[in-house]
């Protein structure tokens, strides 16, 4: 088999190239976090890229928190840190116009995908029933309007229940699309004592392990955003504007 210990990197954006390359060979090498990379040098020799371009491409898996390029020892692969990325791609979201359908729908699939979890887990530790009871009755069914009191502690209670599951890259993705809710949470506003109300119902529900039920008011609660839907204005091109 002919190994080439230099590919050839030819491509325009050199720097993007090498991030390709460097990706290849902390995987080809079995690399952990902690575990050294290549020095500067050794990576200008292996891919035959300048040190410019090393610089550059480290500088970018270093800011996405791929690597820690210390300046003394050297360049460490780094602890993967989901919420740094998700700071960046869920601003990102939240700018773009994505139909609502398709975010309740990945939404859904997330909280009502981790309902068997989180039930299983209710099983075996109480203290997970307790929390989740917390977290339901911190919203209030008094107030009577949605503001940020509301919006935290609603992010809280199903951020708790996907939690609760142990299905960690769960959890940061349901932060992710947190990021596009917000641009709907106003429109809840004749729902805080129902969604206060169905909160607790998850959890009751849960607690007698009566997945179906929970499942069930999970959709009902959710689909609140659809139900008070406001006639939107036609969906702009980017391009034309
Ligand atoms: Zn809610």
């Amino acid at each position: 088999m002919n190994t080439t210990l230099k590919p050839k990197i030819r491509r325009k954006r050199l720097s993007e190239e090498l991030t390709v390359q460097l990706r290849k060979y902390i995987i080809e090498e079995g690399l952990k976090p902690g575990d050294s990379l290549l020095t500067e040098d050794e990576m200008v020799k292996r891919f035959g890229v300048s040190h410019t371009v090393v610089r550059e491409a480290t500088k970018a898996l270093d800011f996405l928190g791929i690597i820690d390029a210390a300046p003394r020892r050297g360049m460490i692969l780094d602890k993967f840190d989901f919420e740094r990325v998700s700071e960046y791609f869920g601003f990102h979201f939240a700018l773009c116009d994505y139909p609502r359908e398709k975010l309740l729908g990945s939404r859904a699939v997330i909280e009502v995908g981790s309902l068997p979890y989180t039930m299983e887990a209710m099983k075996k530790n109480p203290d997970i029933y307790k929390r989740l009871r917390d977290l339901a009755e911190a919203v209030s069914p008094e107030w009577d309007h949605v503001d940020n009191d509301f919006t935290k502690y609603d992010i809280a209670f199903h951020r708790g229940i996907v939690e609760a599951s142990g299905l960690t890259p769960l959890v940061s993705i349901c932060d992710l699309l947190q990021a596009f809710f917000r641009k709907f949470r106003s429109e809840v506003a004749n729902n805080v004592q129902a969604a206060s109300k169905s909160h607790g119902a998850i959890v009751e529900a849960l607690h007698q392990g009566n997945l179906d039920s929970a499942i069930d008011q999970l959709r009902a609660h959710l689909s609140h955003y659809t139900i008070h839907e406001v006639p939107q204005e036609p969906m702009q091109n980017p391009k034309e504007s």
